[in-house]
């Protein structure tokens, strides 16, 4: 054991103390990967320390800079010490947290983090929650609940069922909303014909008035409404306080995508943003992006326990089992599964309340300075300033003849720079480039060192051209 371990947790760390140095990306082609990792399926096997050796040799250059300070392409956190530690901790355990009996440790541990984030985020003491592996499950396992519950009060069992010859559910959502959105409705059988993405306003949200007016549509068939805290490409957060009343005075349930943007409640500076939100049904949010631990962490809660168990639960009970341990079985889509939570509790306590806080607000600081540096770059335009930590920019093509294509040349310039890594994307018809920040080794001398990179890949880019 100890050789391959050793050496993993050397060659671990000497990766994290390099990052600063090493290049964000290297643009590493997949051949050339393949032609390292690309071995015939052998017979004999390999001492473990040399499978992980070579493993390390063979992989290196084709790891993406995400885990550093000067990634700011989607939406991708890092990892913090404790959480990394405790992630390791979970391997070496190996603990399948299916069950109590088969994970005393794990299953508690997921019980108090549990509550811990339902105390960040202002939800419901009473809500259900599950650790799942991103926001994608999340929002399977959240609609799941919201099927179960809508065709219940219609006396439909749909787990028993199916969906065929079921009421139709109505899908209601705006029309920023994330892709996850539509694969939890295809991996559930709503039908991604139902559903119906509302225009938004200039501020990114729903409109009032169009939610009313599409739920007046239709008052009779169960309705799920979306709704979202932190748009992808502009951290646009929906009118919780304005849209949910509504929603729920016509029976809808209420589904919140919050992957990032739900961690704004751990912050004084931009609770705001969230006002409102505790009256929904169902929320989901990411542990592996704003709370920086490792991948493979998100959380799923619910405000109708039964609903969630009903949809969930391997049991024939629907009766919480006074004093007994919380099964996770009941909650989460899988069966077997990593004992995630103990990263998650890892990284509250390292961070606390205030380190939580102190993260969100750090991370929107850095997305406004390197959108304020960009902006004060010639031919530069801000699409979208940072309400929380996204933000759009764009770059004008001098000769004024095709300011997409410059933008996206400028992006791969930037990036070929290796000082820092941004992706494109495509808003309101226009490319532009994304910034997103939230990893907590964000420094400013990373923003500074970022802003220099972006202006010389510009200048470089406007001698070239
Ligand atoms: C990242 C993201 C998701 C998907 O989360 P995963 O963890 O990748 O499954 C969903 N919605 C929004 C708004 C996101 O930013």
């Amino acid at each position: 054991m100890r050789a391959a371990l050793d050496s993993a947790a050397q060659r671990a760390l000497q990766y994290l103390e390099a990052l600063d140095d090493a290049p964000v990306s290297t643009g590493i082609a997949s051949s050339v990967l393949r032609g390292r990792l690309k071995r015939p399926l052998a017979d004999a096997g390999v001492d473990p320390e040399q499978v992980i050796s070579e493993l390390v040799w063979d992989v290196d250059g084709g790891l993406a800079g995400s885990t550093g300070g000067r990634f700011f392409a989607w939406v991708h956190g890092g990892a913090l010490p404790a959480a990394l530690a405790a992630d390791w901790l979970t391997s070496a355990w190996d603990q399948n947290a299916g069950i109590y009996a088969s994970a005393p440790a794990a299953t508690v541990v997921e019980e108090v983090a549990g509550a811990w984030l339902k105390e960040i985020f202002g939800l419901p003491a009473e809500a259900s929650f599950a650790f799942v592996s991103g926001c994608q499950m999340a929002h399977v396992t959240c609609i799941a609940a919201a099927r179960h519950s809508l065709l219940e009060s219609r006396g439909w069992d749909v787990e028993q069922l199916g969906l065929s010859g079921s009421p139709r559910i109505r899908l209601l959502c705006g029309d920023q909303r994330h892709g996850t959105i539509e694969r939890a409705v295809r991996l559930l059988g709503l039908g991604t014909g139902n559903l119906e993405n509302l225009k938004t306003g200039a501020d990114g949200g729903l409109t009032p008035a169009a939610l009313e007016q599409a739920l007046d549509r239709d008052t009779v068939s169960p309705t799920i409404v979306f709704l979202q805290a932190g748009d992808v490409n502009t951290g646009a957060f929906d009118a919780f306080d304005r849209l949910i009343p509504i929603a729920r005075s016509r029976g809808a349930w209420v589904h919140v995508d919050g992957a990032f943007g739900l961690w704004a409640a751990a912050s004084p500076r931009y609770r705001h943003l969230i006002s409102g939100i505790a009256a929904a049904d169902s929320w989901a949010t990411d542990g592996h992006k704003w709370l920086n631990v490792p991948y493979d962490s998100a959380y799923a809660f619910v405000a109708h326990p039964h609903a969630h168990r009903a949809a969930m639960s391997y049991g024939t009970s629907y009766l919480a089992r006074e004093g007994e341990a919380r099964e996770p079985i009941d909650w989460n889509p899988e069966w077997s599964r990593r004992a995630r939570g103990f990263s998650t509790y890892a990284a509250i306590r390292e961070l606390g309340r205030s380190g939580i806080a102190a993260l969100v607000e750090r991370c929107c600081e850095h997305a406004r300075a390197i959108v304020a540096g960009i902006e004060r770059l010639p031919y530069t335009e801000v699409l979208s300033a940072p309400i929380i930590n996204q933000a759009l920019v764009r770059f004008l093509d001098p000769r004024g003849r095709d300011h997409d294509r410059h933008t996206d040349d400028a992006i791969a310039a930037i990036v070929n720079t290796g000082e820092a890594f941004f992706g494109g994307t495509t808003w309101r018809g226009q490319r532009a480039m994304r910034i997103s920040v939230c990893n907590w080794r964000t420094s400013e001398r990373d923003v500074h060192r970022t802003v220099e990179a972006v202006g010389r890949a510009l200048a470089e880019l406007r001698a070239g051209s």
